[in-house]
Parts: structure tokens; C-alpha cells; sequence
């Protein structure tokens, strides 16, 4: 996957620039916070793939920004920034939940690098050039790498389309995805599919064909006025 939104929460201009065009040049999207207040708002409202947290910000520190986080719920994976000497706050900021960290100063290389292992573990690379684990919820099985899904067992033929709606919906597991989410994700900004009853149609054929009663789904949830959602 490419053009994940990633969120960057940092005072420091400077460094926060740095990031910036680094992860631009790789093809992620940013948006940028410099407090701890900041950093919870945008998370909630840009819903990003992957957050980048200083530990030290005007507001609060990136540790209570990370429990808030995992309390909320936010699942997706964040990358501690800690500076240097911070032995002890390096373990304190896995033990919050945060999924890796670098340690300053840090080579954007380093940094990109970590940013891309961390987004391939969590959410696979559907581009299936490198290995990935396949995804279990229940009885389903979703395989990004052979872009194929099976329950209990039993191989389930999906589309490439229906593939693409199912796994942006899985790297959300438990957070509502926008129609308009869903199509830039699976069709790319700037098609023109025929707007959102296209998504519902997919929608519908994906859950006739994973769901054991596609009418009372378990899997890929109705959230009204919203979109959708994968519970896992
Ligand atoms: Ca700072």
C-alpha cells in the first residue's frame, strides 16, 4: 500500500519538516501536530495509518498521548521518538502500548525504514512482493500476500476489488471507514466508479460471500450515517 496517512506529532518545526519531506519522497501522506492536545484530535479525525510521537511536548508528554491513545482505542502502530539517554522512557513507552521507537538524533533513513516494517506488519503489502503473515479473525483467514481469503478452511473467491474493500477495512479493525475512505483506498482520488452505492454494492457481494448470515453481518458492520466497519 501506498499514500498511508501518517501523523506526525513533534514541536520542533525544524524536525518536524524533516520527517516531513522525508516520508513525502516516499510516498506517505502527513499531516503534522505539535501538541499532545493536537495529536488526540487529529487522530481521531484524520484516523491515521501509522503515528510518529516526541516524548517531550509543550502541552503533555507523547506517553500520556499514547495511553490516551490505546484507551481510545486507536490500534495503529506508533513510533516513539525518544531522546537520547532515555533508557528507562524507552521501555515505559513499549509498556504504553507504543509499537517501536527510534532513538534521537536518528537518520531519516532509519526512520522511513522503521515507518514502512511497522505499516507492513500491521496492515500487509498488497503489492505481494514481500512476505506476509496471513490475517485471522474468527474463522477467517485473510492472506495479503496470495490476495486470498478462506473460512473455516474453505478458499473464498473475492474479486481484486472485493479483496482491496476487505483489507482497507481490516488495517481499520474497529474504527469506522467513510465511503469516500473506502474510495480513495480502493479506486485512487481521482476515479470516477459511480460514487458511494458503489461501495454498498461491493459491500453486499463481499458479505454474501464471507458472512454466514450476510443479512445480520458479523464481520463488515453497517455504521449509519458513517460507512462501514471490520470487527475483528
Ligand atoms: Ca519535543
Amino acid at each position: 500500500m501506498t499514500g498511508e496517512r501518517i501523523l506526525i506529532v513533534e514541536d520542533e518545526r525544524a524536525v518536524a519538516r524533516g520527517l516531513e519531506y522525508g516520508l513525502q519522497a516516499d510516498g506517505y501522506q502527513v499531516i503534522w501536530a505539535r501538541t499532545g492536545a493536537e495529536a488526540l484530535q487529529l487522530a481521531r479525525a484524520e484516523n491515521p495509518a501509522l503515528i510518529t510521537l516526541d516524548i517531550r511536548l509543550p502541552d503533555t508528554s507523547g506517553y500520556d498521548v499514547c495511553r490516551a491513545l490505546r484507551a481510545e482505542g486507536f490500534h495503529q502502530p506508533v513510533l516513539m521518538l525518544t531522546a537520547r539517554d532515555e533508557e528507562v522512557d524507552k521501555v515505559l513507552g513499549l509498556e504504553l502500548g507504543a509499537d517501536d521507537y527510534v532513538v534521537k538524533p536518528y537518520s531519516l533513513r532509519e526512520v522511513t525504514a522503521r515507518i514502512r516494517a511497522l505499516l507492513r506488519r500491521a496492515y500487509g503489502d498488497l503489492s505481494g512482493q514481500e512476505q506476509n503473515t496471513p490475517l485471522r479473525f474468527g474463522d477467517l483467514e485473510i492472506d495479503p500476500a496470495r490476495f486470498s481469503v478462506r473460512r473455516a478452511g474453505e478458499t473464498i473467491e473475492l474479486t481484486p476489488t472485493e479483496f482491496r474493500v476487505l483489507h482497507h477495512l481490516v488495517s481499520q479493525a474497529g474504527w469506522p471507514v467513510t465511503r469516500t475512505a473506502l474510495i480513495e483506498a480502493v479506486w485512487g482520488y481521482d476515479s470516477d466508479i459511480g460514487g458511494e452505492r458503489t461501495v454498498d454494492v461491493h459491500i453486499r457481494h463481499l458479505r454474501t460471500k464471507i458472512e454466514d448470515d450476510p443479512a445480520n453481518p458479523r464481520y463488515v458492520i453497517t455504521v449509519r450515517g458513517v460507512g462501514y466497519r471490520f470487527e475483528g
